[in-house]
């Protein structure tokens, strides 16, 4: 039997991309899921799909009270909460000097107020039962700094930072994972307003690999014994240089 079997596992940003995968993913492995983000339509045709052991609860991970009532949804629709993605997230790049000051705000608002909320929302329950998985969703963005990539790396090495203070911190009790992806195949570059990053970005996006890696690297952190702890992961497609 699987360690996932009857885990109950919260995931932000699983309208499309690596959230729904991961969703996926986690209800193949036998857990039950709560998927979160802001598209009705998205969140209940995957919820459809997936069947009973899958709910969704629209939220904005921006918003600290809507997390926070995401944790309480979990709690009364599922008794507990062994697990937290914080996946939400969003890539507009451009250059500093194109001065898109509202996409800087969104990143920050986002990826990483957004990681904040997750945890804050998440660890009053693990606590209390003595254990529980955060799993943030960094990138190789966090690792290395691009041209045009000056605040969207600035947010995922901040999700490192964050994911680390917070291994420190729980040691012992709450087990934290960071997974890096580099290019996947997902909605994330829709987000780019930047015509010049669009042509920039291209060669990049047309190596993508599926989602289906990252949700597997997701499943196999959370399924290790409770006394291994898979900090971090970078999972890259093969011809990745970046
Ligand atoms: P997608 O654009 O496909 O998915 C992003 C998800 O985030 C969507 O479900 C979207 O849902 C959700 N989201 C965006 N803003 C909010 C918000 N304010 N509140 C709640 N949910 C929100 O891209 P990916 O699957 O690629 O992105 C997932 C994560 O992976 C991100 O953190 C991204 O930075 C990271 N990543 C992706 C890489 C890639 O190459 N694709 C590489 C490295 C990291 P909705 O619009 O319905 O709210």
């Amino acid at each position: 039997m699987s360690n996932l079997q009857g885990k109950v596992i919260v995931i932000t940003g699983a309208s499309s991309g690596i959230g729904q995968a991961t969703a996926q993913a986690l209800i193949q492995a036998g857990a039950n899921v709560m998927l979160a983000a802001r598209r009705v339509d998205r969140l209940d045709a995957i919820v459809k799909a997936l069947g009973d052991k899958a709910a969704s609860l629209v939220t904005d991970v921006t918003d600290r009270k809507q997390v926070l009532a995401l944790a309480d949804e979990t709690l009364k629709q599922f008794g507990r909460i062994d697990g937290w993605v914080n996946n939400a997230g969003l890539m507009p790049l451009s250059f500093l000097a194109e001065g898109k000051v509202e996409e800087w705000d969104q990143m920050v608002d986002v990826n990483i107020k957004g990681v904040l909320n997750g945890i804050h929302a998440a660890l009053p329950s693990m606590l209390e039962q003595g254990f529980g998985d955060v799993v943030n969703i960094a990138s190789v963005a966090g690792h290395v700094v691009f041209p045009s990539g000056g605040v969207y790396c600035a947010t995922k090495f901040a999700v490192r930072a964050i994911s680390e203070g917070l291994r420190h911190e729980l040691a012992g009790k709450i087990r934290v994972t960071i997974i890096s992806p580099g290019a996947v195949a997902t909605e994330l570059t829709n987000t780019i307003t930047s015509d010049t990053v669009i042509e920039h970005m291209k060669p990049v996006f047309d190596i993508a690999i599926d989602p289906k890696a990252i949700a597997d690297a997701i499943v196999y952190a959370l399924s290790q014994p409770r006394d291994v702890s898979v900090n971090e992961m970078v999972i890259r497609p093969t011809v990745q240089e970046l």
